[in-house]
């Protein structure tokens, strides 16, 4: 059945996951049906915790049923299965989404497609690559390396998977160049919807775009094919400097460079000191890393100087590049609240004014704390501060705006990309409300 087919929803009926279970089990062997403590437990998870709001109000969900399909082609048949019992069905990568749009809100399946890792095909010609959606980032770099290429890019969560990264992602490495995942980084998709009848569907160009970051509302993407491009020969820059205004400065001029650099994230002295362990990040000192480049190196090591700075090391190899990348985006905040556990809470700020009016964009919260990327055209950054309630951390967004500072509060977890377009296809591709419920509304 296409999605444009009109589907009619059946009259409510309760769940029956007794009947799911017991279908599944016949499906797919008892091994890949999990309804013990440990794994519902962990398919009750993700990296909310890293919001003291979203922590407060947990549980949030938890799931009646795991599967973890081990071939692409058993996922239509599991969906037909869950759609037959009216069981909600949410898809799971590795469980790493920031904001619990992967904990189950109305229980129900977890479809758990960490198992398919497949790499099908590297195409440098036509600048893509097509892998099932278990592949893990750091997986597809590696071998991407391997033929000269690299992705358009990934986050820091380099072990996240590709399905998780375009459904509930946006940015990370790369992102200077070629901007947020949803903006032209996937090719195509392959994806199931939640029909009696589902099926694998192929999707290309802008009819694969709205299930790019919307939590697979609308769809389980169980392939995709994302850009490409030759590899670059990448340098990795340390640098450390007294104070955390003089590394901040240098972010914009790095970012100006030319070849751009494919990242560069700055912290001040206590992030950074909360940072695992490293000789190129000094104790005491802020710290700014950057991947640029190998004919930039220079023109950097001039810039951090110029800036009162240190280069503390120049690193080479995809190895290195993925270790600087789990420094970059939510890693410091997850550093710091990993050392100062139930102090701090974070805000998601885009501007230059973050650079250009540092001292009262920290200032809006006690504590303040800026970690500073280069993002598409613009710095990006995570303001932590310290945390008392919920009201305290939404007063300051006005004035963060009021600053010329834009803010998304990383406290939510309901669809917010595109939400009527979206909500409009998952009337059609998800007509009984199947898909990962609970998601709409503010
Ligand atoms: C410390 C930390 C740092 C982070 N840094 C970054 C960063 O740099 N950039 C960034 O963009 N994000 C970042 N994140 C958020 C998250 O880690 C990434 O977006 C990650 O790529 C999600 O992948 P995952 O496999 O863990 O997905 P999951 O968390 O398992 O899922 C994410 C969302 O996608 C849905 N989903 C998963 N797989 C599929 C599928 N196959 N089909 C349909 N829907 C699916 C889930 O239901 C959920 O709504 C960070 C999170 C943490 C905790």
């Amino acid at each position: 059945m296409s999605e444009t087919q009109t589907v009619t929803p059946p009259a409510a009926t309760a769940p029956d996951v007794g009947g799911l279970v017991e279908d599944l089990t016949a499906l797919l062997g008892p091994d890949l049906v999990l309804t013990d403590d440990r794994s519902l437990d962990k398919a009750s998870q993700d990296g909310s915790y890293l919001s003291p709001i979203l922590r407060a109000q947990w549980p949030i969900g938890r799931p009646e049923v795991v599967v973890r399909p081990t071939s692409v082609e058993q996922v239509p048949a599991v969906v037909r299965a869950a759609v037959r019992h009216g069981v909600p069905i949410t898809s799971r990568g590795k469980g790493t989404g920031n904001y619990g749009q992967v904990v189950p809100l109305h229980g129900g399946l977890v479809l758990d497609l960490t198992a398919l890792r497949g790499i099908d095909h590297v195409d440098p010609e036509a600048g893509t690559v097509t892998a099932e959606a278990g592949a893990r980032m750091m997986s597809l770099e590696k071998r991407l390396a391997r033929d000269g290429s690299q992705l358009w890019m990934y986050p820091s969560t380099v072990q996240s998977t590709l399905g998780g990264f375009l459904a509930g992602g946006s940015a990370g490495t790369g992102t200077i160049v070629h901007g947020r995942n949803h903006e032209g980084f996937v090719e195509a998709l392959d994806v199931v919807y939640a029909h009696p009848d589902a099926e694998i569907v192929h999707l290309e160009g802008d009819d694969a775009q709205p299930f790019v970051h919307t939590y697979g509302v609308a769809g389980i993407i169980v392939r995709a094919t994302v850009r490409i491009e030759p590899l670059q020969e990448w340098r990795c820059v340390y640098a450390s400097f007294d104070d955390h205004h003089d590394a901040f400065s240098v972010v914009p001029r790095i970012h100006r460079l030319d070849p751009a650099p494919r990242l560069c994230s700055a912290d001040g002295a206590h992030v950074a000191g909360c940072l695992p362990p490293d000789e190129a990040i000094p104790p005491g000192r802020a710290s700014l890393r950057a991947i640029v480049d190998a004919s930039v190196v220079d023109r950097v090591s001039a810039l951090v100087a110029e800036a009162g700075g240190v280069v503390e090391a120049v690193r080479s190899g995809v190895n290195e590049s993925i270790k600087v990348s789990t420094l970059s985006y939510n890693h410091p905040t997850h550093w710091l609240q990993k050392a100062e556990p139930d102090t701090w809470f974070h805000m998601e700020c885009q501007g230059d004014a973050l650079v250009e009016r540092l001292d009262e964009v920290e200032a809006v919260y006690p504590g303040g704390t800026l970690h500073l990327e280069a993002g598409h055209g613009r710095m990006f950054g995570m303001l932590n501060g310290h945390y008392t309630d919920p009201d305290a951390a939404y007063a300051g967004v006005p004035v963060l705006e009021e600053l010329g500072v834009k803010v998304h509060s990383p406290h939510q977890y309901r669809v917010d990309h595109g939400t009527e377009e979206v909500r409009a296809l998952a009337a059609r591709t998800d007509p009984y409300g199947l898909l990962n419920p609970g998601r709409w509304g503010s």
